[in-house]
């Protein structure tokens, strides 16, 4: 049981890093409703672009506007 809190305590930051890291090289991703069929410009999800922001982006986002707006 140990083992794997030990295993778990390792591996934790590194996925973390690893994600923040692929968020930060490729923030956009490809929307999944219009996917398959390439773009629809009638996706509401997407605008029609059919590309999306990671959520790991949109939290960044998020984050530098909280913070932007709490130290102004
Ligand atoms: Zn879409």
């Amino acid at each position: 049981m140990g083992t794997i809190i030990a295993l778990l305590v390792v591996c934790l930051p590194t996925v973390t890093v690893g994600y923040i890291g692929w968020c930060y090289a490729s923030p956009w991703g490809t929307c999944r409703r219009c996917a398959p069929g390439g773009k629809n410009r009638t996706c509401r999800a997407c605008d029609g672009t059919g590309m999306r922001p990671r959520l790991g982006w949109q939290l960044y986002v998020y984050l530098r506007r909280l913070h932007r707006d709490g130290t102004r």
